[in-house]
């Protein structure tokens, strides 16, 4: 014990100080102060089911987990589309769907963003168009940015929503836009 007390006591303080902060790696906070810079709140998405497998909705599930932290992000989704800012649909669209999916964007207020998610949001993928499907989400509403993949990666989803907002009109009156970093911080 007493060697033990003498050798703290002769060596000191090991731990080396703690470095500066670096405000360059603050990346999920300028996003957020962005997003809120082009839209004055959170982005708001309601995300549409229309005809998929639900293995896109998979990866949608993901960017909620901590690993991705859209939450983080200033990013929510919402249950009505009375409140979202921008819709996520996945799927061909089916004709059960096409009237639900005309009625939810109309219900959506202007300026609405449309992201269309996976091979068959983007092209009807291996559904195609047939009795049972309209194909493409485009062929119903109009799309803004369409995310291919079967499903999407979440890193790759989160790139088309935020490029949606930076390609969005109320973006292009911001000065601060062409400065959007569209690059999402890889997983921890
Ligand atoms: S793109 Fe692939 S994962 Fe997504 S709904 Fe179509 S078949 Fe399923």
């Amino acid at each position: 014990m007493l060697k033990t007390l003498h050798q703290i006591a002769s060596i000191g303080i090991v731990t080396e100080p703690a470095p500066d902060i670096d405000d360059t790696l603050r990346i999920r906070e300028r996003l957020n102060e962005r997003i809120r810079a082009v839209l004055g709140r959170a982005l708001c998405i309601r995300h549409i089911d229309a005809g998929s497998c639900n293995g896109c909705e998979l990866e949608i599930h993901a960017l909620n987990n901590p690993i991705y932290n859209l939450e983080g992000l200033g990013i929510r989704f919402v249950a009505s589309p009375r409140h979202a800012d921008l819709l996520l649909v996945t799927g061909p669209v089916s004709r059960h769907m096409e009237a639900a999916l005309r009625r939810t964007f109309e219900a959506t207020p202007d300026p609405k963003l449309v992201v269309a998610l996976g091979d068959c949001g983007c092209t009807g993928g291996i559904f195609g168009e047939s009795y049972a499907t309209c194909g493409r989400v485009e062929n119903v509403i109009p799309v803004d940015v369409a995310v291919p993949g079967c499903p999407p990666s979440p890193t790759r989803i989160l790139q088309g929503i935020l490029t949606a907002v930076a390609r969005s009109p109320a973006s292009a009156a911001s000065a601060d836009l062409d400065t959007i970093n569209l690059s999402v911080p890889p997983p921890e």
